[in-house]
C-alpha cells in the first residue's frame, strides 16, 4: 500500500527532503522498502517558512519511493530512518482538498484525528487520485555518478544549503547524498572517532567530511552510489591522510591500523 509522510517545517529530526526520513516505530509496517509515498505539508505554522513551500495550505508536494530503513542509532525510542529513493517534486501544490471534497479517504472512524499522523497509509486509488492532478518535475536521480569529494558543498554542514533548491532543476543530488551518508554513519569519524560538535561545540555542528571509498575516477560511469557501503564519515585530518598519496588511497581499516598506538590509544 502507498503512504503519505508528512513533513513538519520544524521537527526534532534534520530529515532532508527526497533524501531521508525519520519516523517513529509504530509506523514501521507501511514504511517498508519499496513504497511508493507522496509527501505532504499541513497548513503553514510559521510564517519564515512560506519561500520554503509551494503553499501555505495543507498540500502534496512531491513523490518518492522508500529505500534501505535504518535503526536510528541516536533514538532512544526505537525511531528509524528511510533513505528517499526517486524524489520528484510537483511543479505546484496539490491541495489536500479539491472541489470541497479531501483526496484522501478518511475512515469514519478516524475523522476527529486523521490528520494527526506524520505517515498515513492509504489506498492506491486514493494514490492514484492525487497523482492525476500532479505535474512532475523531472527527476534527478540518474545523472551519473556525483562526485561528492572535492567540492566546496562536501564540506558544508548538511543543514545548511537553499531548502528551496529541489523545486528548481538544480536539486543537488550530491548533497542529497552527503545527508543519506551522515544519516548511516553518523556525525563522528569512523576513523579516530573525532567528533566536530564535542570538540569546538556549537559552532562545528554538523561538520564532517564524507569520504568517497571508491575513487571516482575508478567508478567507472553509471553504477549508483550505495551510502552505506561507498560512502564513509571523516574528520578533515584523516580525510587529508587518506588522500596524502595520489597513487595510493588508503582504506578507513589501513588509516585506524596508522593511529593505533600514536593518536588513538585504545584502553
Ligand atoms: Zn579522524
Ligand atoms: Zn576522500
Amino acid at each position: 500500500m502507498p503512504a503519505v509522510i508528512v513533513e513538519n517545517d520544524t521537527s526534532q529530526w534534520q530529515d532532508e527532503t527526497g533524501a531521508v526520513y525519520h519516523f517513529p516505530k509504530r509506523y514501521q509496517a507501511w514504511l517498508a522498502e519499496g513504497t511508493e509515498v507522496i509527501y505532504y505539508k499541513g497548513r503553514i505554522q510559521d510564517k519564515t517558512f512560506a519561500s520554503a513551500r509551494l503553499s501555505a495550505d495543507p498540500h502534496y508536494f512531491g513523490m518518492a519511493r522508500i529505500g534501505k530503513v535504518y535503526a536510528d542509532q541516536r533514538s532512544d525510542k526505537g525511531d528509524l530512518f528511510a533513505l528517499i529513493e526517486n524524489f520528484t517534486p510537483f511543479e505546484s501544490a496539490i491541495p489536500s482538498k479539491i472541489n470541497g471534497a479531501y483526496l484522501e479517504t478518511i475512515p469514519a472512524t478516524r475523522v476527529n484525528n486523521y490528520w494527526r499522523d506524520g505517515v498515513r497509509s492509504i489506498s492506491q486509488l486514493d494514490y492514484d487520485a492525487i497523482l492525476s492532478h500532479a505535474k512532475l518535475l523531472s527527476s534527478q536521480a540518474d545523472q551519473g555518478t556525483p562526485n561528492i569529494e572535492g567540492d566546496p558543498l562536501t564540506f558544508e554542514s548538511a543543514n545548511e544549503g537553499n531548502k528551496s533548491s529541489y523545486f528548481g532543476t538544480r536539486y543537488e543530488r550530491r548533497k542529497d547524498l552527503r545527508v543519506k551518508a551522515i544519516a548511516i554513519h553518523g556525525l563522528d569519524c569512523k576513523a579516530c572517532g573525532f567528533d566536530f560538535e564535542q570538540a569546538y561545540g556549537e559552532h562545528a555542528r554538523g561538520f564532517i567530511h564524507v569520504h568517497h571509498i571508491v575513487p571516482i575516477s575508478d567508478f567507472g560511469g553509471e553504477k549508483a552510489v550505495n551510502p552505506e557501503t561507498d560512502l564513509v564519515t571523516l574528520c578533515a585530518n584523516c580525510h587529508a591522510v587518506v588522500h596524502r598519496k595520489r597513487e595510493m588511497t588508503l582504506s578507513v581499516d589501513e588509516l585506524k591500523g596508522m593511529l593505533r598506538g600514536r593518536w588513538v590509544i585504545e584502553p
